[in-house]
């Protein structure tokens, strides 16, 4: 069996069929080239082929891309001088392509040729795009689900099939950035509009509308082959094109800090592509793209970002147990937490009973979706339809007994023990004998909080992040007596809301407020010390962080900092060893300069909240040093908080896996994604190198970087985190 077959019809038209084997959405691999290639050949040779039909044997889709777990592993499989041997097998993959573009033509009269077009039943992603961006016309279904794009750089490649050459030089380099630099995927009335894509024609017309036009004997010599050929909006050294290429230039730098090697090479090869003939510019492609290829960063991002993620997503994890979906929740507490939680499940068609202490605040809680379904109305997102019928799951009352025949309480009541206790009991009063009730704290331990309950083993934490709509993350912590079946029920129902699980041991924060709060007080720390709040900010941005830790207290609040503080404070008693931090927080708290939300923090903000500057006033208490410490130290300073504290966790066994390690980083909290997370970036500095760093660190700056057991002991043995504990080795 192969993924490609062909047959000819009587008019003379080959129809070329995909069809990955095994798989509900065409991926394309290495035997898939091979056997393209063919096929092309053998159409081409054949006098009786008029022209051909690209199209897909999968229902409403034409193709996911390349299977990524091959892209990953390209770099390892290229041989002893692997950049050479990415360059020849990317410049294999342009000869296949360029092959089904020229179709035959006589290269200097452009005369002859075969037309060949492309059929879309749906979804064409990736190479599912690049492929059809060579043939000379593109169909496709008017199927409003399909998404067509080019999301390489999401996963910190770029489209590098010709894709990028193609697309830039379609539609000029301003027309293709937002596709090519935001990956940003378009349904097929959209990808017409944005020149994307040539036709949209009903679904059941799909293949004769393409068979019609290769029958047309139409012109089929590409723009670019064409004497005279001019880039539309202009080639760099052109007036608009410079304006372009100078405004992308800053627009990358600006978004990327240059940390993504993949953004920044992909407009070299559009600029320096845009210079040269078309042949010589799918070669710097495949340059450009080898150099991605080679970079640790793009396999530690499509491990984590695309692999690693998926696999947890589809329940790596999961206790081998029968299906545990969710039916219906029972969600207690309809304040920010709760009203978010109502609206990803009832989005998901799950019923909900979401109960407050009073009608007006469970209502409240219910208005959230309301609003959120309104704003996508108004954003031709959603349907009135819809919106009703997400509205009549929610049902808003103060009633416990409505949650009798839930299989599943979300509990995000106030963050107290007391409080938490009491809801627990009762609920466990009303709801059946398997009904499994999570607790969506963030800071109470999961063990204790059980012990309100008569059933532990069906005691579980399931902890979102907020804005619970916008968070990827859903950490679920198994407590002492936390038995399969919550965990199971906990997974089932994540992959229900469509979003990423990671699951952890009871620990105090869990996982990722655990690693965060070394980083945010590793900022307020240098503050004390005086590093100037400018060097702390911008190092941590120019090493990939999304904001800065000083930013991030005035996001998630000086008071909520103060709170957690003083509760650490009072269970570790002598062993606390934030002190200094809790100088500089205390004292902002006692300013009232509570973060955004008080309009004063760290940074300044205008009257409609705007954030301004970095707050001057800061420099009165905390003088700014005369010696500022170099931008390496700053940086490793803030990451190496953040990993070691991920290290421990491993070490702990709060953490089983490493790749929910990497993957919650990134997601919960943003961590370097280049990096591919905390492990991959150890991995990519080198386990020495990095027990190396922490003694220096320690020597310089205390204990708390002191090199964990498990991180010397792999420096000793030259081991990477990967090859440890990584998926491959755990399988072993
Ligand atoms: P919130 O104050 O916005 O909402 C709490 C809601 O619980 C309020 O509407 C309150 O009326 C209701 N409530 C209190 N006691 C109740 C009772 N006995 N019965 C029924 N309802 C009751 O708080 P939140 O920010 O939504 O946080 C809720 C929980 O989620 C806390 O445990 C918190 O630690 C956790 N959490 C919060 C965040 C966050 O960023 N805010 C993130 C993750 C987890």
């Amino acid at each position: 069996m192969t993924d490609f077959t062909m047959t000819t019809d009587a008019d003379g038209v080959a129809t070329i069929v995909w069809d990955t084997v095994g798989k509900s959405m065409n991926v394309m691999n290495q035997q898939g080239f091979t056997d393209l290639d063919a096929l092309i050949d053998q159409a081409l040779a054949d006098d009786a082929v008029k022209g051909v039909v690209i199209t897909s044997g999968k229902d409403g889709s034409f193709a996911g891309g390349m299977d990524l777990n091959i892209i990953a592993r390209m770099k390892e499989s290229a041989g002893d001088d692997p950049a050479r041997g990415l360059f020849e097998g990317v410049m294999g993959m342009h000869a296949i392509l360029r092959k089904i573009e020229r179709a035959g033509m006589d290269p200097k009269t452009n005369k002859g040729g075969k037309p060949i077009a492309a059929a879309l039943p749906g979804t064409a992603l990736g190479i599912g795009l690049e492929i059809p961006l060579a043939c000379h016309r593109i169909f496709a279904a008017d199927n409003p689900k399909a998404k067509i794009g080019l999301p390489e750089i999401m996963v910190g490649i770029f489209p590098g099939a010709g894709g990028t050459t193609r697309l830039a030089r379609k539609l000029g380099a301003m027309g293709a950035s937002p596709l090519l630099l935001e990956g940003k995927l378009n349904d097929p009335i959209r990808a017409k509009a944005a020149g994307v894509i040539d036709e949209v024609v009903p679904a059941a017309d799909l293949l004769s509308a393409a068979k019609a036009w290769v029958l047309s004997e139409p012109n089929i010599v590409k723009p670019w082959d064409e004497k005279g050929y001019k880039m539309p909006g202009g080639a760099p050294y052109h007036p608009a094109g410079f304006m372009t290429f100078v405004g992308a230039s800053a627009m990358v730098n600006g978004k990327t800090q240059g940390v993504y090697p993949a953004a920044k090479a992909l407009l070299s090869a559009v600029y320096e592509g845009a210079l040269v003939p078309f042949d010589t510019a799918l070669k710097i492609e495949a340059r450009w793209f080898t150099h991605v290829l080679m970079n640790p960063s793009s396999s530690a991002m499509i491990r984590s970002l695309f692999i690693n993620k998926e696999a947890l997503e589809k329940g790596a994890n999961r206790p081998d147990t029968p299906d545990q979906k969710v039916r219906k929740v029972g969600v207690i507490g309809a304040g920010m937490m709760g009203a978010g939680i109502a609206l990803v499940s009832a989005l998901a068609g799950i019923q909900v009973v979401l109960i407050d202490s009073t009608q007006e605040a469970a209502d409240k809680g219910k208005s959230y979706t309301t609003a959120y379904m309104d704003k996508g109305i108004s954003r031709k997102k959603v349907t009135p339809e819809k919106k009703e019928t997400v509205l009549d799951l929610i049902t808003a009352t103060t009633d416990y007994a409505a949650l009798s025949d839930c299989d599943l309480i979300v509990e995000a009541v106030f963050e107290h023990p007391g409080v938490k206790a009491e809801v627990t009991a009762k609920v466990q009063v009303v709801t059946g004998p398997d009904c499994i009730f999570a607790t969506n704290t963030s800071t109470l331990p999961i063990s204790e909080l059980a012990k309100a309950s008569n059933d532990p083993e069906k005691f579980i934490g399931i902890h979102f992040f907020s804005p619970v709509d916008k968070m990827m993350l859903v950490e679920i912590i198994k407590g002492k007596q936390t038995g399969d079946v919550a965990v199971a029920k906990a997974l089932d129902f994540v992959r229900q809301i469509r979003k990423t699980p990671i699951v952890v041991n009871d620990a105090r924060f869990f996982y990722a407020n655990r690693c965060i709060i070394p980083y945010i007080n590793e900022g307020i720390r240098m503050v004390k010390e005086g590093v100037a709040p400018a060097l702390i900010e911008n190092a941590a941005k120019l090493v990939g962080m999304p904001l800065g830790p000083l930013q991030l207290v005035d996001e998630t609040s000086v008071d909520l900092g103060v709170k957690i503080a003083k509760a650490t404070k009072a269970a570790m008693g002598d062993a606390y060893p934030d002190g200094e931090v809790d100088e500089v927080l205390f004292w902002m708290f006692n300013q009232k300069r509570l973060g955004r939300k008080s309009n004063a923090g760290f940074y300044s903000y205008d009257d409609k909240g705007k954030r301004q500057g970095l707050w001057e006033g800061l420099s009165a208490q905390y003088p700014v040093a005369d010696d500022q410490p170099d931008l390496i130290t700053v940086q490793h300073r803030l990451l190496f908080a953040q990993a070691l504290e991920a290290v421990r966790a491993l070490e702990e066994g709060v953490l089983e896996d490493i790749r929910e390690g990497d993957v919650g980083a990134i997601l919960g909290w943003g961590f370097a994604p280049w990096s591919g997370g905390p492990f991959s970036w150890l991995d990519i500095i080198g386990t020495p190198y990095a027990a190396e760093r922490c003694d220096q660190l320690t020597a310089q700056f205390g204990t708390r970087f002191a090199t964990p057991d498990l991180l010397r002991e792999m420096a000793e043995e030259g081991q990477a985190f990967y090859a440890r504990f990584g998926a491959a080795a755990k399988a072993a």
